[in-house]
C-alpha cells in the first residue's frame, strides 16, 4: 500500500463479494484492507472452499464489467445451454435454459472465479490482501 497505511475501508472476507468490492474501491484509489481467514486460493488449492461450480449469469457478469473483469472471467466459463432429464425408462428430455440455442448460463469454478477477482484486486496499490487473518472482534467506534 502506498502512503498512509491506515485503511479507509476494511472488508471481512475475501470471497466473491468482498474481493469484487475491493476492485471497486481500488479503482477509486480508496485504501482498503481485506481480512480473509483462509490462505490465498491463488497459491493454495486447499483453500478454494466450496468446490462445486457456480452458474454465472447476467447479474454476476454485469457486476464485474465496471472493473474490467468480464472478458477474463468469460474465458474460464463453460456455457450450459440446458439440462437433460433422464427418466427411469431411459427416455431423455432436454430442457433449454434459453429461448434458443444461443442463450446459455455459464458454469465456472468457484475457486477459480474467486482467485481471479482477488488477483485483480491485488493489482491496485491501494488494496491490501491479508490472508490467514481471521476477524475475531470489531471496535466500530475506535475504528479498529
Ligand atoms: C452449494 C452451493 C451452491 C451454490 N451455487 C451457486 C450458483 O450456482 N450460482 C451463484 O451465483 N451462487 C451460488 N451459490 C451462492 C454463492 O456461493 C454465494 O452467493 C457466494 O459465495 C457469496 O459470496 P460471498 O463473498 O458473500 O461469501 P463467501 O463465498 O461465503 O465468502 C466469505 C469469505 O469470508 C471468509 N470469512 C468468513 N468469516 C471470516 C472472518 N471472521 N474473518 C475473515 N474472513 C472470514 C471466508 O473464509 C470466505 O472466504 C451457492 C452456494 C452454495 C453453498
Amino acid at each position: 500500500m502506498s502512503g498512509n497505511d491506515t485503511p479507509e475501508v476494511v472488508i471481512v472476507g475475501g470471497g466473491p463479494a468482498g474481493s469484487l468490492l475491493a476492485n471497486y474501491l481500488g479503482k477509486r484509489g480508496i485504501h482498503t484492507d481485506i481480512y480473509e481467514s483462509r490462505s490465498d486460493p491463488r497459491t493454495d488449492e486447499q483453500s478454494h472452499g466450496r468446490s462445486i461450480n457456480l452458474a454465472l449469469s447476467y447479474r454476476g457478469l454485469a457486476a464485474m464489467s465496471p472493473v474490467g473483469l468480464t472478458d477474463r472471467v468469460m474465458k474460464m466459463c463453460v456455457p450450459m445451454r440446458g439440462r437433460m432429464i433422464h427418466s427411469k425408462d431411459g427416455h431423455l428430455a432436454f430442457q433449454s435454459y434459453g429461448v434458443d440455442n444461443a442463450q446459455a448460463i455459464n458454469s465456472i469454478s468457484r475457486g477459480g472465479l474467486n482467485a481471479a477477482i482477488l488477483d485483480a484486486a491485488s493489482k491496485y496499490s491501494s488494496v491490501r490482501l491479508l490472508f490467514n487473518h481471521k476477524c475475531t472482534d470489531v471496535h466500530l467506534h475506535a475504528g479498529g
